[in-house]
């Protein structure tokens, strides 16, 4: 199999990688490579509920930071909800419905003529002439993908650890990375059921009394935008007693998923037996996966830091704007934000999509695995972020194949 460029993941950025390296480079094939049956990562599978980073910070209304993806999918998510942008705080949101999202992902794709591979899953990968060669695994076997540029939107720079180039990549000490989280979708609530501080003073209640797991601190439920149905989040450690969280080790996050759906059923039981309005709750879906906010990440030409966000600071090739404030959710204690001076949107580097070492030629890196320090990556890791970083990365990939 051939193709001009090769989109390693669907999530946030990979979606609008594939769809705009097809737009950069009409005619060309563009394949995009996922290992489950739809696209949106985290946004869809891990049934992360809205989008962030989408709209300019300040006191004004909610205008789109970085046009182009962002609009069409904020544009589209509206029309399906009814529900528009939200002011939290300082900063506008979009609540975004993970159905929808799978819908509209579908669309563009469609529409874009970008090519799928889903179920599939890229194991190796090394050079080829000017471009690449991929291993991947599918359901009947391992077959070969011969690529002219890759865009790495896998979240975890898999493409980096699969081409085996040494010093190509970074983690965050384990005690420091920002913490997973386990969200489910309810459905039965009563309208008028117990929410918010009184149902957060129930389950601290629960805890002290031994019924409910400690790992149901900070549990919290939000409304989607349909009517009857919730979003529960659990915030996990990801670590068994005495050892560390690492979300690359299939083991802990074997564990996210069991814990995370342990705590699920214990707090529902107790809700039911106990809080107002919830007798009838049963949860209605569980996650494809649980949510990993941070793993491994790219080194590349440039390094986005937290600094340069909370300063505003710009940059001559900047491709997008990080709008988003650094989100750091390192402890059970809950977010912490830190704001950028004046509200000033900092600028991201081109260099940050490039791999730094020479021999990765014709890549591209797109999403939360982009070179950043952890501080930036609280920011950049949010899903309006990740659109505008996977557009820019797939403009530049389908640029390069339509060049020659
Ligand atoms: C609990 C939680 C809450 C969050 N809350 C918000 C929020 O409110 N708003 C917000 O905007 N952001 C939020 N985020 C952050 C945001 O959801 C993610 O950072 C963002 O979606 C990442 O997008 P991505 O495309 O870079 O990666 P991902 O969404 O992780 O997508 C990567 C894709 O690559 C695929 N893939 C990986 N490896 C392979 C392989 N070898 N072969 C084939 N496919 C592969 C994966 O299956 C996946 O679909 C949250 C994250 C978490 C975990």
């Amino acid at each position: 199999m051939r193709c001009e460029v090769l989109v390693l993941g669907a999530g946030s950025a990979g979606l609008a990688a594939a769809v705009h390296a097809a737009k950069a480079a009409p005619g060309a094939e563009v394949l995009l490579v996922e290992r489950h049956g739809y696209a949106g990562g985290m946004g869809t599978a891990s049934l992360v509920h809205t989008f962030c980073g989408l709209y300019l910070p300040g006191d004004g209304p909610a205008v789109i930071a970085n046009p182009g993806f962002a609009t069409v999918v904020a544009e589209r998510m509206i029309r399906a909800t009814g529900a528009g942008p939200v002011k939290m705080g300082k900063v506008w949101v979009l609540p975004q419905h993970p159905a929808e999202f799978v819908r509209i992902a579908d669309e563009l794709l469609k529409e874009s003529g970008v090519k799928l591979l889903y179920h599939t899953e890229a194991l190796r990968a090394e050079r080829d002439g000017e471009g690449w060669k991929l291993e991947l695994a599918g359901r009947g076997g391992i077959f070969t993908v011969h690529a002219r540029a890759v865009v790495d939107a896998s979240g975890d720079a898999v493409f980096a650890a699969i081409s085996g180039v040494a010093m190509a990549t970074t983690v965050t000490d384990a005690g420091s990375l920002q913490r997973p989280a386990y969200i489910f979708g309810l459905r039965g609530v009563a309208e008028d059921a117990e929410m918010g501080l009184k149902l957060a003073g129930r389950l601290v209640d629960g805890m002290r009394r031994g019924v409910l797991p400690n790992g149901a601190l900070g549990l919290h439920f939000r409304a989607s935008a349909r009517a009857g149905e919730f979003f529960g989040t659990i915030d996990l450690s990801g670590a068994e007693e005495g050892s560390a969280y690492d979300p690359l080790d299939p083991r802990c996050v074997s564990l996210l998923e069991s814990t995370g759906r342990e705590i699920a059923c214990a707090a529902l039981d107790f809700l039911k037996a106990e809080a107002e309005g919830w007798a009838e709750a049963y949860i209605a879906q569980w996650p494809v996966r649980a949510g990993v906010r941070e793993s491994r990440r790219w080194i590349g030409r440039q390094v986005i830091t937290g600094e340069e966000i909370l300063a505003g600071v710009r940059h001559a090739d900047e491709i997008a704007l990080a709008t988003w404030p650094l989100e750091f959710r390192e402890t059970n204690r809950g977010p912490k934000l830190r704001y950028p001076e004046g509200d000033q949107p900092a600028g991201i580097p081109a260099g940050c999509l490039v791999p730094a070492a020479a021999e990765l030629e014709r890549v591209w890196v797109a999403g939360r695995c982009i070179s950043c320090d952890h501080a930036a990556q609280a920011s950049i890791r949010v899903m309006g972020t990740c659109f505008a970083t996977g557009q820019a990365a797939g403009e530049r990939a389908g640029e390069s194949v339509s060049a020659e």
